[in-house]
């Protein structure tokens, strides 16, 4: 934990101008006290953990208040926007879309969709730039070429800031500017903003090319340890002490031929190991000849091995010494030669970083143009209406699995406006029928077009989107029912609280997780506070057939079904979206497409026939009709509709003042609810049919 003075905004300033070397933080721009304490306690932590070694921190940049899209984690989650629900990317929004050439543009594509801009300048800026890519197929191939021969400059420049870097990173850079200038000279758009603003930056870097290009040879080893990554020609003190070390190999060679000739031994050799460096050697049978006058006095011997004897001169451990000292000195003057050109590359991180972002902006831009040019995708008008409105929508992981196994995918149509009203659409059908990929697929759509991509769609009119919401109603699962449906309702109480009038809401089976009638209670009035209170376009998908009613109290709902077709009792999916409702639930099809026993299948049949019957005869209730059926007669009967009791509301309501909500706990939380549940009059079942 940081100490308290670590949030000081005060002190906070004085940090963070010495860590960017200004006077005043004015030059990035003005920041309130907040801020500068965050920023402040965030700098003092570094400092802190990474033991005063601070990695590259550029300069802030002050983000507009609601410049981007808000998503929350459960959204992030359920859309598997960067993940998958199963783990892993495979089967991700980012996996399906991600046609970038290098990891820049791959972690920008990442954050792009992660947070697609609110800001029409900005969202509109960067579709032309998809634009011009899209029309122009040639140099979107030659640019995507280029690129993937330009190395990671952002990960290089790090690992040189941390002192982790090496002769590589440095050899990153060089080819990560030459790259970039080469880039730059094939735009040629000086109207099409985001590409104009990416070849300025990568613009104006040749002086330290230059310099890398003459202090680097081509293929430079990972480390500095063993020296030998500085060009020839770039420092006559390295490569004068080089010649003399490798001058001292050539006097060895030469040493070797007088030493043969001298003893007469002619298979004597000049060796050098880690232990004795260089030494002499011969086979041990000329070991008496060796040891004996007068060769003893010059050859001194230093070790016996079992076939060798070794010895050494006075002469070769001079030379010996000449050689280690000339490559110390080269190794010396090469680690020289690595910092003063690190240094010569973090004095221009700011230019370098940005020439790194502009190959990730291109990279993108193109791959965005490759993935539309593929797929058949469209460039979405995205204004500040609050038109929702998508023909021929797709979904472009289920699309992308489908084609994987011969299959088609069904477009569909969406249209979220009724004159200025934003609609919600009541999306009814049974299982299996597409509901799901329905509501995900404009979810998708309005992320990619506000991430400046263009959209699976034949067309596509978005109003701009705030907020986007998306949740899915918890199984039914026996062991974690009631905790997997407090966070669904804690989830839905999130969304009612915070959607303003351009949020885009996507709710699938809420109110699955608890009883059918509490759960249908629980929908109908969700759906009426998005209607009424937050105002926002919504897609709802629902079991509960009895909420199709809605429509007609709703000016703002409409009913949407997905349709099946029944064929000699089989169903067909046509995963085709439709107006109106779903005339019935086919679940007991799906249940027999899916392998359940004949016998319980013809049993389902049974029951839902007579269930179905008796609604035609008017019986206005099934859950009457279940008492004629065995299993449910344990069951309690639904209480009949009874007249509200104004005492009994406001011993809800007493109950409900007399509370502080932040002081009690989630269990506290769900019991309190079934305790007020319990406190209200008896509901009115039949009403809510
Ligand atoms: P449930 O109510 O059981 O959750 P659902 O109606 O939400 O089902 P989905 O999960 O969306 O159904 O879709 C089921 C399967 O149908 C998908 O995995 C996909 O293979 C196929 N499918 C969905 N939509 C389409 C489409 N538009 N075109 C072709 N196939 C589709």
């Amino acid at each position: 934990a940081l100490a308290r003075g670590s949030f000081d905004s005060a002190g906070a300033e004085k940090r963070l101008c010495a860590l960017w070397q200004v006077g005043t933080l004015e030059a990035f721009g003005t920041f309130d006290r907040a801020e500068l304490a965050a920023m402040g306690a965030l700098v003092d932590y570094l400092d802190l953990t990474q033991k005063g070694r601070m990695p590259l921190i550029r300069p802030p940049v002050r983000e507009a208040m609601g410049g981007a899209m808000q998503i929350d984690a459960a959204t992030r989650r359920n859309l598997e926007l960067t993940q998958a629900l199963s783990g892993g990317r495979e089967g991700s929004l980012l996996a399906a879309i991600d046609r970038t050439a290098t990891a820049g543009g791959a972690r920008l594509l990442e954050r792009r969709i992660g947070a697609p801009s609110r800001d029409l300048d900005e969202i509109h800026a960067r579709q032309a730039a998809v634009a011009h890519l899209v029309a122009a197929p040639r140099l979107t191939a030659d640019l995507r070429e280029a690129l993937s021969r330009a190395p990671d400059m952002d990960r290089a420049l790090s690992r040189l800031a941390l002192e982790r870097g090496g002769p590589r990173d440095l050899a990153g850079i060089r080819a990560g500017l030459t790259q970039g200038a080469a880039i730059a000279a094939m735009l040629d758009c000086g109207d099409v903003r985001v590409l104009a603003d990416a070849a300025r930056d990568l613009t104006g870097h040749d002086e330290l090319i230059d310099l890398l290009d003459q202090a680097l040879v081509a293929e430079p080893p990972l480390l500095t340890r063993d020296g030998g990554f500085t060009a020839p020609g770039y420092d006559d003190d390295l490569d004068e002490t080089r010649r003399l070390r490798d001058e001292g190999r050539g006097v060895i060679a030469r040493m070797q031929a007088d030493y043969i000739a001298e003893t007469g031994v002619t298979s004597l050799k000049i060796k050098h190991n880690n232990v004795l460096g260089y030494f002499i050697e011969t086979t041990s049978t000329h070991a008496e000849r060796m040891l004996a006058a007068p060769l003893n006095e010059r050859f001194i011997h230093r070790q016996t091995t079992a076939n060798q004897i070794r010895f050494t001169t006075i002469e070769l451990s001079e030379l010996e010494t000449r050689i280690l000292n000339a490559r110390d000195r080269a190794l010396e003057i090469e680690r020289e030669i690595f910092a003063r050109l690190t240094r010569a590359v973090l004095d221009r991180a700011g230019p370098i970083g940005q020439a790194a972002r502009a190959l990730a902006e291109i990279d993108l831009s193109a791959g965005f143009a490759d993935l539309a040019s593929g797929q058949g995708w469209t460039r979405p008008k995205v204004d500040a209406s609050r038109a929702f409105e998508i023909e021929g929508g797709r979904h472009p992981v289920v699309e992308r699995a489908l084609k994987r196994k011969g299959e088609a995918f069904v477009a569909n149509d969406c249209a979220l406006t009724s004159g200025e009203t934003p609609a919600i659409w009541l999306l009814t059908g049974p299982n299996m029928a597409g509901k799901s990929t329905f509501l995900r697929q404009n979810a998708l759509i309005a992320i990619l077009a506000q991430a400046g991509g263009f959209v699976p769609a034949t067309r596509a009119h978005i109003g701009v989107v705030s907020q986007l919401f998306s949740r899915v109603g918890a199984a039914d699962d026996l062991a974690r029912g009631r905790s997997t449906f407090m966070v669904e309702m804690v989830e839905t109480a999130a969304i009612l609280n915070q959607a303003d009038d351009h949020a885009l809401v996507i709710l699938d089976e809420i109110g699955r997780g608890t009883a059918t009638w509490d759960g249908l209670s629980i929908a109908w009035a969700v759906m009426e506070h998005l209607h009424a209170t937050n105002r926002c376009r919504a897609l709802f998908a629902t079991h509960y057939h009895e909420m199709t009613a809605l429509s007609a109290r709703l000016p703002g709902v409409e009913n949407a079904t997905v349709t099946v077709r029944e064929w000699e009792g089989e169903v067909i999916f046509l995963h085709e979206v439709r107006k109106g409702a779903a005339d019935r639930s086919y679940g007991v099809q799906v249940a027999r497409l899916a392998g359940l026993p004949s016998a319980v299948v013809e049993r389902a049949r049974d029951i839902l026939h007579q269930l179905e019957s008796g609604e035609d005869q008017g019986a206005g209730r099934p859950a009457a009709l279940l008492d004629d059926l065995p299993l449910f007669r344990a069951a309690a009967p639904i209480p009949a509709p009874a007249a509200p009791a104004k005492t009994a509301a406001s011993a809800v309501e007493d109950r409900l003042r007399g509370l502080n909500p932040d002081a009690i706990s989630a269990r506290e939380a769900l019991n309190l609810l079934y305790e007020l549940r319990e406190m209200l009059p008896e509901s009115p079942a039949g009403s809510a049919r």
